[in-house]
């Protein structure tokens, strides 16, 4: 199965389906980014904050795909914010990630008491000028953060990536997004396992399908046009999770599960509005 490809605003594209690496230790990150590359995988989600970049630059530079093959996304981390510090973050990461131009670089938090936001991502526009980054997007942000800075750069950003499940969908952020040719990418995609992963609803679509739970949620979010990150460590679950672009759920389905939303009450990260 290979990974369908959405177009940024910016012209480039993104595979689908990638893989998250936070939480996992820089030693482990070489491992399990090795074995979701053997698994399909070209997409691979990490920020600074995770410092598993240099293990994710290994497991790269082993791996012999070619940099035209993979996309690669890393994170400018909250303290880094501001211009100057922006441009010196990058370079860092980079290094650690040992590659010479990155497919996308997001601002990790918006971070709106700090207020740095803006002339941060005047720096992102800069570095994507110079050909250092690809494509730029931000992370965390509300919809009036993402406002602002379109309105005082007029730079849109490609992506948005924001916490997003089936308890939390996230339906009106992700309208706005798509209003404004911003793609949306999920995080915690299932919700970090768990209850979701055992709820009724998608048990009973996965034995409808002969698939799992987590591929079940995958699909949702492929099917409702999200790029989507799962996160496992576990070999045959990094094989699981990807195998997911085969299954396809039907209109009833998808309905059922847009059903189990929650709402704010569904939200397991900080609210980025007031995250600080
Ligand atoms: P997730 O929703 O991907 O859940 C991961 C957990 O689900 C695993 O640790 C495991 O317990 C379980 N799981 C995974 N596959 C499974 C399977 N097939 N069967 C049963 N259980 C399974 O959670 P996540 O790691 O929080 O999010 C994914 C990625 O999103 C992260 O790795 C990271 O790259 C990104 N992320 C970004 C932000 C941000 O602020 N931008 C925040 C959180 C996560």
């Amino acid at each position: 199965t290979s990974t369908p490809n959405l177009t940024f605003n910016d012209g480039n594209s993104i595979p689908q389906l990638g893989y998250g690496v936070w939480q996992v230790a820089d030693d482990v990150a070489e491992k399990v980014v090795r074995q979701a590359f053997e698994a399909g995988y070209r997409h691979i989600d990490t920020a600074k904050i995770y410092g598993n970049e240099a293990g994710v630059g290994r497991a790269i530079a082993a791996s012999g795909l070619k940099p035209e093959d993979l996309f690669i996304t890393t994170k400018l981390w909250n303290a880094d914010q501001g211009y100057e510090s922006t441009l010196e973050a990058f370079e860092s990461s980079l290094d650690r990630l040992g590659l010479a131009t990155l497919d996308l670089y997001l601002i990790h938090w918006m971070q709106p008491k700090r207020d740095k936001y803006v002339d941060t991502w005047k720096a992102l526009i800069e570095l994507q000028k110079s050909g250092r980054v690809k494509s730029i997007g931000v992370s965390n942000f509300s919809k009036e953060g993402l406002q602002r800075l379109i309105d005082e750069t007029g730079v849109v950003p490609a992506i948005h990536q924001i916490e997003l499940h089936p308890f939390f969908n996230q339906a009106e952020l992700r309208e706005f997004n798509a209003a404004n040719g911003i793609l949306t990418q999920a995080w915690s995609p299932l919700g970090q396992g768990g209850e979701l992963l055992a709820d009724e609803t998608i048990a009973g679509i996965a034995a409808k399908h002969g698939a799992t739970p987590a591929q079940v949620v995958i699909a949702w979010h492929l099917a409702i046009g999200n790029v989507v990150i799962p996160k496992s460590v576990t070999e045959s679950r990094i094989v699981e999770n990807f195998a997911a672009l085969g299954v396809t759920l039907d209109a009833a389905d998808i309905e059922a599960i847009n059903g189990l939303d929650r709402g704010a009450e569904g939200r397991i990260g900080p609210d980025p509005a007031v995250s600080d």
